[in-house]
């Protein structure tokens, strides 16, 4: 098999003595033990120079694009995947050169599956690799860890809070917003307002939530209500730093909001099971989990109420486990699974989502360049069936060619036909179903937590074909594409260091 070698070093690590000699090595090495033939090899040192780096991935891309044909070019070998693309844009390039020339990227690390499992993990390692490789990004990340270490925050302050340049203070309550949250707080607290009742009754009351958008919607009451900062804590990468600003919130208002949200305290009418009735199943025998109320006498002489979850089976076969849970503990676990389709965090999120959209917008051109090509292709065919038509009318050939000729351009326009119909190029509003189906993954679990029961069931019904409980553990299988953002966000963010 011939290849061609692409080589890439940074200036960082070439600082710190690892040279492009070795890198070269190892891919010269992975191509003799496979038995590959190196044509050309195409090296770039990230230099002081910005846009070399650019100029010669478009040199390896258009070379490769012309002479794959002639040089029987089969593969690009290179180091790992943050070698050959540093971002997504080059990975959907590269995957057109898979397309339209048939060359596969090989790497001396990093395996990927064939077919499309394959090309997706690629994808996301793209992603990371990008993420990863974006050095200014994380300097100006250590810089921010400074700052809330004095407990000021970074960026721009939550709502109901302004931005100063006054040194001492430069994080103060806005005159109005911070009222807004205050009575937000107040409000929920009260426990008889679900997040759509809240938002008219603070539209009623004259409350702003941004000029664009007067009316709270759901993410903001939910970001709101679930953000610690308003009780002085300052969180950054899983540490609680203590503000140095004022707070808006007492703790215990908080907290009696945080109850209401978890359904520790609910006191909108609701049915007396809401995860019950088929909603999940047992593990071991498959019956349906119900619900049971279990009341305590306390010593004052009242009665506190428990609520649990247990398998309906009350024939159990004696290995069958107790399968006996605690209300908050099953929405803890159901808000846990949720949590499962969401980037690790906001940046990483922002950077995805943008990433995903330019890759759809590639992609979407690079189908529609497909499919104009096959169109006109399959203009030419009818044309050349006229043709071949009319000589036969004139005489010009006989019978028996005619036919053949016919035959072969009819089956070339079938084969058209199946591979226009196969592409089905994809469209603009699928591409904006996408972005909205990522957004909501990433806000499932507030979604979840600031709804009602009947909106609950609908969400998990949405995400997960089933959810099977057993002792210990939910396990929910998810529906596509749920089932992919979770499963690669398991495998390719569980590492938080690099990859
Ligand atoms: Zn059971």
């Amino acid at each position: 098999m011939h290849v061609i070698i692409w080589a890439r070093v940074s200036s960082r690590e070439q600082r710190e003595g690892y040279s492009i000699d070795a890198q070269l090595r190892a891919n010269r090495e992975s191509a003799q033990r496979n038995g590959w033939t190196v044509v050309r090899e195409f090296v770039v040192a990230e230099s002081a120079k910005r846009g070399a780096e650019r100029t010669v991935f478009n040199q390896m891309f258009s070379w490769v694009k012309a002479n794959a044909k002639r040089e029987k070019i089969r593969a690009i070998l290179s180091h790992k995947l943050d070698r050959v693309c540093r971002n997504m844009r080059d990975a959907v390039r590269l995957q057109e050169l898979e397309d339209d020339c048939g060359v596969r990227l090989v790497f001396v690390e990093n395996q990927f599956g064939p077919g499309a499992a394959g090309a997706l993990s690629f994808n996301v390692m793209a992603a990371v690799a990008q993420y990863y490789s974006d050095n200014l990004r994380t300097e100006v990340l250590k810089g921010m860890d400074e700052k809330v270490r004095q407990g000021w925050p970074t960026g721009l302050a939550p709502y109901g809070y302004i931005n100063t340049d006054d040194r001492e203070a430069p994080v103060q309550p806005h005159p109005e917003k911070s009222k807004t949250v205050r009575r937000i707080f107040d409000l929920y607290s009260l426990g008889n307002h679900t997040f759509r009742s809240l938002a008219e009754k603070l539209e009623r009351e004259g409350h702003v939530f941004r000029t664009s958008q007067t009316r709270f919607g759901r993410t903001a009451l939910s970001y709101i209500l679930n953000n610690r900062f308003y009780i002085g804590e300052l969180r950054r990468n899983g540490t609680v730093f203590e503000g140095r600003y004022e707070r808006l919130i007492e703790s215990a208002t908080f907290d009696a909001c945080q109850d209401i949200l978890h359904g520790r305290n609910r006191r909108i009418s609701t049915p007396s099971h809401p995860l019950a009735g088929g909603l999940l199943t047992c593990a071991f025998c498959g019956q349906a989990i119900t619900g049971e109320r279990i009341r305590r006498k306390l010593r004052g002489g009242g009665v506190r109420e428990h609520l649990y979850y247990r398998c309906a089976n009350n024939e159990p076969s004696p290995d069958h486990p107790i399968v006996r849970w605690k209300s908050d503990d099953l929405e803890r676990a159901i808000i846990d699974d949720l949590h499962s389709l969401r980037l690790p965090n906001v940046e990483m999120a922002t950077w995805f989502r943008s990433t995903l959209q330019t890759t759809l917008g590639d992609l979407l051109a690079h189908h529609q360049r497909h499919d104009a090509a096959l169109k006109k292709r399959q203009s030419e065919v009818a044309t050349m069936h006229d043709r071949l038509l009319n000589t036969y009318l004139a005489g010009t050939i006989d019978e028996p060619t005619f036919k053949a000729k016919s035959a072969e351009l009819k089956s070339e326009s079938l084969r058209i036909e199946e591979a226009l119909h196969k592409a089905g190029a994809g469209d603009a509003e699928r591409n904006q179903r996408a972005l909205a189906l990522f957004d909501w993954s990433q806000k499932a679990a507030e979604v979840w937590q600031g709804s009602n029961n009947t909106v609950r069931r609908r969400i998990l019904d949405a995400v997960c074909l089933n959810r099977i409980l057993s002792d210990v553990t939910l396990v929910t299988t998810k529906r596509k594409p749920f089932d992919q953002l979770a499963e690669r966000l398991k495998n390719d963010f569980s590492r938080d260091d690099r990859i």
